[in-house]
């Protein structure tokens, strides 16, 4: 029943809500039509009401209906974020559940969400869902006894609730046949490093399996609301300088990869290898990684030293790949794609550009939203950015509200150019 890529031959659902948000900053017309996803960031946001966002989900859906009637086949894509004991390591996007509230998640959660998307009125539609960002490679990258490990991924590794969560998910949505579950990846620099490259791929695997199957997985996604690069057209992993390689560099600092994009075909083989079925795709977030502007290098850095090179060549412009949050400097990218490159789905813009990652001080909230200091720019870092400062944009409001300084910025350094 299902395709092999959602995304050919297909248009994609604009989201009014983030429309009139882009609609109504001065120059946002020119990409208030683009597609971005729908995020279901806590229950009430089911029935609408997130952060400004307003519309509920069969309205969305009922809209998508209308939107399809000029389109062949139609793509409506949603992310589905509140599992228990959100985001445990970082503060800004912590939701409503907290560590043991499996139970409400699936029930008050999952279910009604599987009720709305399988309803025979949307069975034309192809619906990309966006499970779970922000999770499962927290369990191998931030947990004991990892310098980087914090307490909150400790206790959901050892609850085990974002499996379940998330098993139970691929579970249900999988079963509607015209449901494409996409399992979020993180980004290649997170996962590009060896330690936990291997290591995250079998914890989707064994995920999947928990799920019932493994074709409930029908891809993966990378760099969902982060910032690193497509890709980085003035180096590559393979490149070295004076007899060193580029691995060697502080930026590098011995990953595999050095942009998404060869990240997210590096780990489709890994995937398969696991056990997934060979015919998964991935999709990128390319809403914020555009890195255009007057401080884009043209070509690749000068050959004195490894750094000079990197430093030189390196699109992305953040103090280190660990960076997430609100990033100074940062543009729109590609526009979203079908089909850009082999075992990629498409370019898509998941994260709505504009909606913040997080405050940049402290704001009482009843999201559930924390501080996380990644936010704030003054911070100097801690072991997950290993000791840099956050590189964040000043004066930021809570995570997913609208942030029209950063809406400015992403426009003025777009790339493509806007
Ligand atoms: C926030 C969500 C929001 C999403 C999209 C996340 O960081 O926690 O509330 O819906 O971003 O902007």
């Amino acid at each position: 029943d299902r395709v092999d890529n959602p995304y050919a031959n297909a248009g994609v659902y604009v989201n009014p809500d983030w429309s009139a948000h882009a609609a109504a900053e001065p120059g946002g017309d020119a990409i208030a039509n683009e597609p971005t996803a729908v995020w279901l960031d806590r229950r009430a946001a089911i029935t609408g009401g997130s952060a400004g966002n307003s519309t509920g989900l069969r309205e969305h859906l009922d809209n998508a209906l209308v939107q399809a009637q000029d389109h062949e086949n139609f793509v409506f894509q949603v992310v589905v974020y509140n599992l228990p004991g959100r985001d445990c390591a970082a503060l800004a996007s912590n939701g409503e559940l907290a560590a043991d509230d499996i139970d409400t998640y699936k029930n008050e959660f999952i279910d009604p969400i599987a009720e709305i998307l399988s309803d025979p009125a949307y069975a034309d539609l192809r619906i990309v869902t966006i499970v779970e960002i922000d999770s499962l490679p927290n369990l191998i990258t931030n947990v004991s006894p990892r310098e980087t490990a914090t307490e909150n991924c400790d206790t959901m590794l050892a609850n085990g609730n974002y499996q379940e969560g998330i098993a139970y998910a691929l579970q249900e949505l999988g079963a509607i046949p015209n449901v494409y579950n996409y399992v979020d990846a993180g980004h290649y620099g997170w996962i590009g490093w060896d330690d936990n490259f291997g290591a995250s791929a079998e914890l989707f695997h064994d995920v999947a399996v928990q799920s019932g199957s493994v074709d409930n997985v029908h891809g993966f996604i990378v760099n969902t609301a982060n910032y690193g690069p497509t890709t980085e057209p003035y180096y590559s992993i393979n490149d070295s300088v004076g007899g060193v390689s580029v691995r060697q560099s502080d930026w590098v600092d011995w990953n595999r990869y050095v942009d998404n994009q060869s990240f997210a075909q590096g780990f489709r083989q890994e995937l398969i290898s696991q056990g997934f079925d060979s015919g998964i795709g991935m999709l990128i977030d390319t809403s914020r990684n555009g890195w255009g502007g007057p401080d884009r290098p043209t070509g690749p850095g000068p050959m004195t030293d490894v750094n000079a090179y990197v430093e030189g060549s390196r699109l992305d412009g953040r103090f280190q790949a660990g960076n997430w949050c609100n990033q100074s400097g940062a543009g729109l990218g590609e526009r979203p794609q079908a089909s850009p490159a082999t075992g990629i789905d498409a370019y898509a813009w998941i994260k709505p550009p504009g909606e913040s990652d997080g405050s940049s001080e402290l704001i009482d909230n009843d999201e559930g939203k924390g501080f996380d200091r990644m936010c704030d720019p003054t911070y100097e870092g801690n072991p997950r950015n290993n000791f840099n400062m956050s590189g964040a944009l000043p004066n930021a409001p809570l995570s997913g509200h609208w942030f029209s300084a950063q809406f400015q910025e992403l426009l003025a350094n777009a790339y493509p150019p806007v």
